[in-house]
């Protein structure tokens, strides 16, 4: 597969790890699906990528970028990064704490340090 061969031999890619990427893949893929979708439908060329700051998102953008070339879709798609914020048990509403970046992320409560609490805003990725 030449686009595995691609993401594999990218210098950044390979040293952040790939497990990082691996994790983002899923949700490339949909993002693409619905920016192809919407394309193909409208003929739109510019497009904003919405993604939550619990993602990985350099991965993210880079893979955006090398699948939308792979594909040779015509349009242009920003990657911006938003808050979390969540409702926690605990009686703290709010921007939620992500743990380590450098691997897996967890949303967690500020203020108690857990991660039952229910996200009301930044859940997914959204396309605009
Ligand atoms: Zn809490």
């Amino acid at each position: 597969m030449r686009y595995a061969k691609r993401v594999f031999y990218s210098p950044i890619l390979f040293e952040r790890g790939l497990i990082l990427l691996a994790r983002e893949v899923k949700y490339v893929t949909e993002a693409i699906g619905k920016i192809m979708a919407e394309w193909a439908r409208t003929g739109r060329k510019n497009f904003i990528v919405k993604v939550p700051e619990s993602h990985h998102i350099k991965e993210f953008q880079v893979l955006l970028k090398q699948m939308l070339n792979h594909y040779r879709v015509p349009v242009k798609a920003e990657v911006k990064e938003i808050p979390v914020e969540i409702e926690c048990g605990c009686g703290y509403k709010g921007k939620a704490k992500i743990s380590n970046p450098s691997s897996a992320l967890k949303i967690l409560c500020p203020n108690c340090n857990t991660d039952h609490a229910k996200i009301i805003s930044g859940k997914k990725i959204e396309i605009e």
